[in-house]
């Protein structure tokens, strides 16, 4: 098979068949994106760190196969990058923080090793806030990744790296991580598709985590299709992650062309006025069209009230911060990264805690520790029952809505919920600069599905007056990504916007 596209705008079954068939090779399509990221990187700092030479090892390696081999693996030849949050053997894992700076971890995350396993070419590692904390990838310790769309503006975050990667075509798939959106939103942001599974689906095993309770590991790619195609690789139980789950993974992409016809999608409008920031009327604009796209194709629109997610934000920056002050405390210059010695800070006496000090001084940036001293906040004594203890409480209350509108008989459930991914289009770097509240109060859209846990998909949705993507995102019941892929991709099939790419700088 081959395909008068460019190489660079293959999908991977375009890779993949034609690596099989022999018209292209491994090493070819490895080149054709390295040349690319080397071409436009400097602009967009999408990357941490670029494998050149593994890369095209590995590439060479692929090439050699039997044809026998070649044809099980389902990612043969596929290039792909991954968060600078994931462990991947001996490459750089640095968090985008001082505090890893030349951090090299001694094993592959499971979801690095059954990717490898399925044939693909890991080719770099993607910016991304600091310990994924922040919605603009501006808390990098490595500089700010631009949007491809407009580089005055953010790619979103916290895997901003990765959406800008897979929006400027340095890779077909990024691997991202999402904690209260952070897939969903910099996808919405780029024009990518973005995949946050249910909690549990994903092995969490080599994740560097922020909040181990949110934390879900999931694919940003230009399709649904491929989306599918990857979260077959990523799902599954680990026995090296107690908190996934032993459920059957389900074939995804044979049921991407299923009829949605009778689909009760729920549509909760009444958030919209009640939530604490305002929603831009293209979102809007965006989301009631892409309805009209699903009656259209025979779904079912059913007006519902989630009470409780207008709180999400709140509930979500006190259990967020609170868990990632207790996995962050492992950054002590003993175990991994940085150790600043005396001559480093004015704090130059010679005793333990001192050295705690002056390395977490030096090694975490301010919107790390801001959170941590939130969290520390939030669960010390006298304060936990206000605080984290209510928080769980909302966050149950916020699960229940979910269960509430997703239960019942078919007359009242729904299968679905939709809502924009976000109140804006991607906004202008700097622009909360001095204002984190405000940032904050744009995950209105994506928190909940990491308090209940549930599966939530972004898609491109549209562009704004001034051509900007916009997102819509898809919730469903736990554990049915394989509904929520066929939902977005016959959406996808019926509209033109996940072929939009933006004009690339050199
Ligand atoms: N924007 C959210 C935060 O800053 C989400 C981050 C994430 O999903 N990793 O916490």
């Amino acid at each position: 098979m081959s395909t008068s596209k460019s190489v660079l705008d293959w999908n991977i079954l375009n890779i993949r068949d034609n690596i099989r068939s022999g018209d292209i090779s491994a090493v070819e399509v490895c080149q054709a994106r390295l040349d690319h990221i080397a071409n436009h990187d400097h602009i967009y700092n999408a990357m941490t760190a670029v494998f050149q030479d593994e890369a095209l090892e590995q590439a060479v390696a692929i090439d050699q196969l039997p044809s026998s081999q070649k044809s099980d693996r389902l990612l043969l030849g596929v290039p792909i990058t991954i968060k600078d949050v994931i462990c991947s053997r001996g490459q750089k894992t640095t968090a985008a923080s001082r505090i890893l700076k030349n951090f090299r971890p001694p094993y592959d995350a499971t979801v690095v090793a059954h990717l490898k396993q399925a044939g693909a070419i890991i080719i770099g590692k993607t910016n991304c806030d600091e310990f994924a904390m922040g919605s603009s990838t501006e808390h990098s310790a490595y500089g700010t990744t631009k949007n491809p769309w407009d580089t005055e503006r953010s790619p979103g975050g916290s895997s901003g790296g990765a959406a800008a990667a897979v929006a400027a075509q340095f890779a077909p798939v990024s691997i991202g991580t999402d904690t209260g959106g952070s897939i969903r939103q910099p996808a919405a942001f780029c024009g990518v598709v973005g995949l946050k599974p249910t909690y549990g689906r994903v092995s969490r095993y080599g994740l560097l985590a922020f909040a181990s309770s949110f934390d879900q590991i999931g694919p940003l790619t230009n399709s649904v299709e491929d989306a599918a195609l990857i979260l077959q690789v990523l799902a599954g139980v680990d026995p090296a992650d107690a908190t996934s789950v032993a459920q059957p993974v389900p074939d995804y992409r044979a049921t991407l062309k299923n009829d949605i016809r009778g689909t009760r999608i729920g549509v909760p409008r009444t958030m919209f006025d009640h939530a604490d920031t305002s929603i831009d009327r293209d979102i809007i604009r965006a989301y009631d069209a892409a309805l009209d796209i699903f009656t259209s194709a025979g779904a079912e629109l059913v007006d519902i009230t989630l009470p409780h997610a207008t709180h999400a934000v709140p509930t979500y920056y006190l259990i967020a911060p609170a868990e990632a002050s207790s996995n962050l405390a492992r950054y002590d210059g003993v175990r991994y990264g940085l150790r600043a010695s005396p001559n480093e800070t004015a704090n130059t006496e010679n005793n333990l805690t001192a050295m705690y000090d002056r390395t977490r001084h030096r090694g975490f940036g301010s919107e790390v520790k801001r959170r941590i001293m939130l969290g520390t906040y939030a669960l010390s004594a006298g304060y936990y029952d206000a605080y984290y203890g209510k928080a769980q409480q909302v966050r149950s209350l916020i699960r229940l809505d979910y269960d509430n509108v997703f239960a019942g008989d078919k007359n009242t459930a729904v299968d679905v919920v939709a809502m924009p991914t976000t109140p804006t289009a991607a906004f202008k770097l700097g622009e909360y600069a001095e204002d984190p509240l405000t940032m904050y109060l744009g995950d209105i859209f994506t928190v909940s599905a990491n308090l209940t846990g549930l599966p939530a998909i972004s898609i491109p949705a549209g562009l704004t007056n001034s051509q900007l993507p916009i997102g819509l995102q898809l919730t469903g019941r736990a554990f049915n990504e394989d509904f929520l892929l066929n939902l977005a991709h016959i959406y996808e099939q019926a509209t033109p916007w996940h072929d939009s790419r933006p004009m690339l700088k050199t």
